[in-house]
Protein backbone atom coordinates (compact mmCIF):
# COMPACT_ATOMS: atom_id res chain seq x y z
CA UNK A 1 0.00 0.00 0.00
CA UNK A 2 1.53 3.29 -0.86
CA UNK A 3 1.80 5.92 1.66
CA UNK A 4 -0.62 8.35 2.22
CA UNK A 5 1.45 11.87 2.04
CA UNK A 6 -1.29 13.92 3.43
CA UNK A 7 -4.73 15.10 4.02
CA UNK A 8 -6.06 17.92 2.06
CA UNK A 9 -9.20 19.68 2.87
CA UNK A 10 -11.03 22.40 1.24
CA UNK A 11 -13.86 24.70 1.93
CA UNK A 12 -16.60 24.79 -1.46
CA UNK A 13 -18.46 28.19 -2.04
CA UNK A 14 -15.67 29.94 -3.50
CA UNK A 15 -12.76 27.85 -3.45
CA UNK A 16 -13.68 24.72 -5.14
CA UNK A 17 -16.76 26.36 -6.62
CA UNK A 18 -17.00 29.61 -8.25
CA UNK A 19 -19.71 30.84 -6.83
CA UNK A 20 -21.75 30.97 -3.38
CA UNK A 21 -24.36 28.33 -3.05
CA UNK A 22 -26.59 29.99 -0.71
CA UNK A 23 -26.37 33.25 -2.59
CA UNK A 24 -27.25 31.06 -5.72
CA UNK A 25 -30.37 29.73 -4.40
CA UNK A 26 -31.79 33.14 -2.78
CA UNK A 27 -30.84 34.86 -5.92
CA UNK A 28 -33.37 32.26 -8.07
CA UNK A 29 -36.11 32.00 -5.26
CA UNK A 30 -36.16 35.40 -3.94
CA UNK A 31 -34.37 35.99 -0.92
CA UNK A 32 -31.25 37.03 -1.50
CA UNK A 33 -31.73 40.56 0.72
CA UNK A 34 -33.27 38.53 3.38
CA UNK A 35 -29.56 36.26 3.60
CA UNK A 36 -27.58 40.11 3.18
CA UNK A 37 -30.11 41.23 6.19
CA UNK A 38 -29.35 37.98 8.38
CA UNK A 39 -25.31 38.31 7.34
CA UNK A 40 -25.48 41.98 9.04
CA UNK A 41 -27.43 41.77 11.57
CA UNK A 42 -26.43 38.51 13.57
CA UNK A 43 -23.46 38.18 15.61
CA UNK A 44 -22.85 34.32 16.29
CA UNK A 45 -22.02 32.67 13.36
CA UNK A 46 -24.09 29.52 14.24
CA UNK A 47 -27.02 31.22 14.91
CA UNK A 48 -26.85 33.09 11.48
CA UNK A 49 -26.69 29.84 9.95
CA UNK A 50 -29.58 28.65 11.59
CA UNK A 51 -31.60 31.61 10.50
CA UNK A 52 -30.75 31.51 7.28
CA UNK A 53 -31.93 27.98 6.94
CA UNK A 54 -35.23 28.95 7.93
CA UNK A 55 -34.89 30.91 5.02
CA UNK A 56 -35.13 27.60 3.22
CA UNK A 57 -38.23 25.92 4.50
CA UNK A 58 -40.72 25.14 1.90
CA UNK A 59 -38.35 24.64 -0.88
CA UNK A 60 -38.10 21.38 -2.92
CA UNK A 61 -34.96 19.52 -2.52
CA UNK A 62 -34.94 18.87 -6.38
CA UNK A 63 -34.93 22.83 -7.31
CA UNK A 64 -31.63 23.47 -4.56
CA UNK A 65 -29.79 20.54 -6.53
CA UNK A 66 -30.46 22.24 -9.86
CA UNK A 67 -29.20 25.25 -8.51
CA UNK A 68 -25.92 23.75 -7.28
CA UNK A 69 -25.40 21.80 -10.34
CA UNK A 70 -25.52 25.15 -12.50
CA UNK A 71 -22.75 26.44 -10.33
CA UNK A 72 -19.47 26.17 -12.18
CA UNK A 73 -15.99 24.63 -10.47
CA UNK A 74 -13.73 27.04 -9.94
CA UNK A 75 -10.76 26.99 -12.50
CA UNK A 76 -8.24 24.51 -12.03
CA UNK A 77 -10.72 22.68 -9.60
CA UNK A 78 -10.68 19.00 -11.75
CA UNK A 79 -7.13 19.28 -12.09
CA UNK A 80 -5.91 20.08 -8.94
CA UNK A 81 -7.99 17.27 -7.15
CA UNK A 82 -7.12 14.59 -9.79
CA UNK A 83 -2.97 15.34 -9.14
CA UNK A 84 -3.58 15.30 -5.42
CA UNK A 85 -5.38 12.27 -5.83
CA UNK A 86 -3.08 9.98 -7.94
CA UNK A 87 -0.44 11.06 -5.32
CA UNK A 88 -2.36 9.45 -3.09
CA UNK A 89 -3.32 12.34 -0.95
CA UNK A 90 -7.06 12.07 0.83
CA UNK A 91 -9.03 15.04 -0.75
CA UNK A 92 -12.08 16.60 0.91
CA UNK A 93 -14.40 19.38 1.79
CA UNK A 94 -15.13 20.99 5.44
CA UNK A 95 -17.51 23.41 4.03
CA UNK A 96 -20.30 25.55 6.38
CA UNK A 97 -22.73 24.86 3.40
CA UNK A 98 -25.00 22.07 3.36
CA UNK A 99 -24.30 18.06 2.38
CA UNK A 100 -26.82 18.34 -0.04
CA UNK A 101 -24.55 20.20 -1.86
CA UNK A 102 -21.35 19.53 -1.15
CA UNK A 103 -22.08 15.93 -1.44
CA UNK A 104 -22.77 16.99 -5.18
CA UNK A 105 -19.36 18.65 -5.60
CA UNK A 106 -17.74 16.04 -4.30
CA UNK A 107 -19.03 13.54 -6.34
CA UNK A 108 -18.40 15.63 -9.18
CA UNK A 109 -14.48 16.16 -8.64
CA UNK A 110 -14.18 12.29 -6.85
CA UNK A 111 -13.47 13.46 -3.37
CA UNK A 112 -12.72 11.20 -0.35
CA UNK A 113 -14.61 12.99 2.19
CA UNK A 114 -17.11 15.69 2.53
CA UNK A 115 -18.66 17.43 5.87
CA UNK A 116 -21.49 20.47 6.45
CA UNK A 117 -24.33 21.37 7.43
CA UNK A 118 -27.45 18.77 7.12
CA UNK A 119 -30.41 20.36 6.29
CA UNK A 120 -33.80 18.74 7.60
CA UNK A 121 -36.28 17.18 5.04
CA UNK A 122 -39.90 16.17 4.83
CA UNK A 123 -41.51 14.75 1.73
CA UNK A 124 -39.40 16.33 -0.15
CA UNK A 125 -39.46 19.77 0.97
CA UNK A 126 -36.62 21.24 3.32
CA UNK A 127 -38.15 22.20 6.70
CA UNK A 128 -36.03 25.19 7.89
CA UNK A 129 -34.47 23.07 10.56
CA UNK A 130 -30.65 22.64 10.45
CA UNK A 131 -28.40 19.85 12.21
CA UNK A 132 -25.19 21.81 13.16
CA UNK A 133 -21.54 19.76 13.24
CA UNK A 134 -20.34 22.59 15.27
CA UNK A 135 -16.72 21.16 17.20
CA UNK A 136 -16.13 24.91 18.60
CA UNK A 137 -17.45 24.06 21.85
CA UNK A 138 -14.96 20.77 22.26
CA UNK A 139 -11.76 22.13 21.38
CA UNK A 140 -12.15 25.69 22.78
CA UNK A 141 -12.00 27.14 19.07
CA UNK A 142 -13.33 30.92 19.07
CA UNK A 143 -14.94 30.67 15.68
CA UNK A 144 -18.61 29.51 16.87
CA UNK A 145 -19.30 28.34 13.82
CA UNK A 146 -22.18 25.65 12.78
CA UNK A 147 -19.42 24.24 11.40
CA UNK A 148 -15.89 24.40 13.27
CA UNK A 149 -13.53 23.73 10.20
CA UNK A 150 -10.89 23.42 12.64
CA UNK A 151 -12.22 20.64 14.42
CA UNK A 152 -13.47 18.68 11.46
CA UNK A 153 -9.88 19.47 10.15
CA UNK A 154 -8.03 17.29 13.51
CA UNK A 155 -11.07 14.55 13.33
CA UNK A 156 -10.62 13.70 9.88
CA UNK A 157 -6.59 13.72 10.03
CA UNK A 158 -6.98 11.22 13.09
CA UNK A 159 -9.57 9.22 11.15
CA UNK A 160 -7.15 8.71 8.30
CA UNK A 161 -4.30 8.07 10.06
CA UNK A 162 -2.71 11.42 8.81
CA UNK A 163 -0.29 13.51 11.41
CA UNK A 164 -1.72 16.93 11.75
CA UNK A 165 1.68 18.70 10.36
CA UNK A 166 0.60 16.65 7.34
CA UNK A 167 -2.53 18.12 6.48
CA UNK A 168 -3.37 21.45 3.83
CA UNK A 169 -6.38 23.38 4.48
CA UNK A 170 -7.74 25.57 1.50
CA UNK A 171 -10.22 28.51 1.87
CA UNK A 172 -11.20 31.80 0.63
CA UNK A 173 -13.04 33.63 3.72
CA UNK A 174 -12.65 34.25 7.75
CA UNK A 175 -15.03 31.00 8.14
CA UNK A 176 -11.74 29.04 7.08
CA UNK A 177 -9.04 31.14 9.19
CA UNK A 178 -9.73 28.03 12.11
CA UNK A 179 -8.46 25.23 9.66
CA UNK A 180 -5.70 27.90 8.27
CA UNK A 181 -4.39 28.19 11.17
CA UNK A 182 -4.15 24.83 12.22
CA UNK A 183 -3.30 23.11 9.27
CA UNK A 184 0.35 22.24 8.38
CA UNK A 185 -0.15 24.25 5.06
CA UNK A 186 -2.85 26.76 5.81
CA UNK A 187 -3.56 28.49 2.30
CA UNK A 188 -5.98 31.74 1.92
CA UNK A 189 -6.90 31.01 -2.26
CA UNK A 190 -8.14 33.97 -3.88
CA UNK A 191 -10.07 36.13 -0.97
CA UNK A 192 -11.89 39.07 -1.71
CA UNK A 193 -12.16 39.96 2.65
CA UNK A 194 -10.04 42.65 3.47
CA UNK A 195 -7.02 42.20 5.21
CA UNK A 196 -7.37 38.00 6.16
CA UNK A 197 -3.75 37.47 4.62
CA UNK A 198 -2.34 39.49 7.45
CA UNK A 199 -0.97 36.82 9.40
CA UNK A 200 -1.73 33.75 6.64
CA UNK A 201 1.59 32.32 5.51
CA UNK A 202 0.36 31.04 2.30
CA UNK A 203 -1.92 33.56 0.21
CA UNK A 204 -2.80 32.82 -4.03
CA UNK A 205 -4.28 35.91 -5.07
CA UNK A 206 -5.73 34.86 -8.61
CA UNK A 207 -8.52 32.91 -9.16
CA UNK A 208 -6.69 29.58 -10.15
CA UNK A 209 -7.02 26.58 -8.03
CA UNK A 210 -4.32 25.14 -9.47
CA UNK A 211 -1.76 27.82 -8.41
CA UNK A 212 -2.10 25.97 -4.55
CA UNK A 213 -0.04 23.21 -5.50
CA UNK A 214 2.89 25.15 -5.74
CA UNK A 215 2.35 26.13 -1.61
CA UNK A 216 2.63 22.17 -0.66
CA UNK A 217 5.92 20.68 0.85
CA UNK A 218 6.40 17.97 -2.55
CA UNK A 219 5.03 20.24 -5.05
CA UNK A 220 2.77 18.87 -7.98
CA UNK A 221 4.24 20.69 -11.24
CA UNK A 222 3.72 19.84 -14.96
ZN1 LIG B 1 -13.32 26.76 14.72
Amino acid sequence: MKAIPGLIAFDMDGTLLDGRVIYAIGQRFGFRSEIEKITKSSRVPYVRSQRIAKLLKGLAVSEFTETVNEIPLMMGAMQTVKQLKDKNYKVGIISDSYTIATEIVAYRLKMDFHVANMLEIKSGVFTGLLKMPLGWESIGCSCRQSVCKRYHLIRLAKRHGVDLSNTVAVGDSSADLCMIDRAGIGILFNSTEGDLSQNVKYVVRSKDLRLILNCLRDPIGE
